[in-house]
């Protein structure tokens, strides 16, 4: 799928946030190239007017450094997550930098931050992470399994290359977490060893969004993997793989 680029510029970019421990959120841009298929931030496209197919758009917000920059200087300090609604490290960021130039001013406001990502496209910023006094890197890792990976998030990083992302985070002393949600079909125990030494804590969450997805779990003969009792068994297995440290469930 070819992807459409549209530079556009943002009215606000600092926005508030419903997300438990989270004051605001930041997105760079609208639409995520990662098009992963249980993505909840499709309605995106309802407010956007787009009609192409998630994953074939984004929209770069290319004043978001100066909007953030004044609208920071309004705002009540609070936790900053980048982001929600796409994925800021996602391949087009590489070309406008502008996670870089927000996370720049962000740090010039000591805000403390929460990046949450499946790239290691972040690995870029180290430099600029490394001076906060308070922040966690997230990276998002659904399965241990690769070919699974590829139909639930098709343009998105190896499973591989998101650990080896968080090993180099955690290496280099930032608080990281792995962020299993939605668990997709997986082995818990494998997932769990290959990650456990390179995190400092664990969110997991259920497949919420099954109308998205029911059909490639139908097809593919993993239905199992929708039972809530099933489900709850892996949670379990996954607790167990990193006992000791903090794990939440969403
Ligand atoms: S990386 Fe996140 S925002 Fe991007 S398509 Fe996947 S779930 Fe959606």
């Amino acid at each position: 799928m070819s992807l459409i680029i549209r530079e556009i510029k943002a009215k606000s970019i600092l926005t508030k946030s419903g997300i438990p421990g989270v004051d605001y959120c930041v997105n760079p841009y609208v639409g995520c190239s990662h098009g992963c298929r249980y993505c909840y931030a499709t309605f995106m496209k309802r407010y956007t007017g787009h009609t192409e197919p998630w994953g074939g758009f984004v929209d770069v917000k290319i004043n978001a450094p100066e909007i953030l920059q004044r609208q920071l200087k309004r705002a009540r300090n609070g936790r900053v997550m980048i982001s929600s609604v796409t994925d800021a490290y996602q391949q087009i960021e590489s070309k406008y930098k502008l996670t870089r130039q927000c996370l720049e001013i962000l740090l010039q406001n000591q805000s403390p931050v929460d990046i949450l990502t499946k790239s290691p496209l972040v690995l870029r910023d180290m430099d600029i992470i490394k001076k906060f006094k308070d922040i966690e890197v997230g990276i998002t890792i659904t399965t241990n399994d690769e070919e699974i990976r590829k139909v639930f998030e098709p343009n998105a990083p190896s499973i591989i290359a998101r650990m080896r992302t968080l090993k180099t985070l955690h290496d280099n002393r930032i608080k990281t977490y792995a962020f299993i949600g939605p668990a997709l079909p997986m082995n818990p125990e494998t997932l769990s060893e290959k990650i456990n030494t390179h995190v400092d804590s664990i969110i997991i969450d259920r497949m919420n969004y099954t109308s998205k997805t029911l059909k490639i779990y139908e097809r593919m003969n993993l239905s199992k993997w929708l039972d809530k009792d099933f489900i709850d068994d892996i949670i379990q297995r996954l607790k167990n793989g990193f006992a000791g440290k903090p794990v939440s469930i969403c």
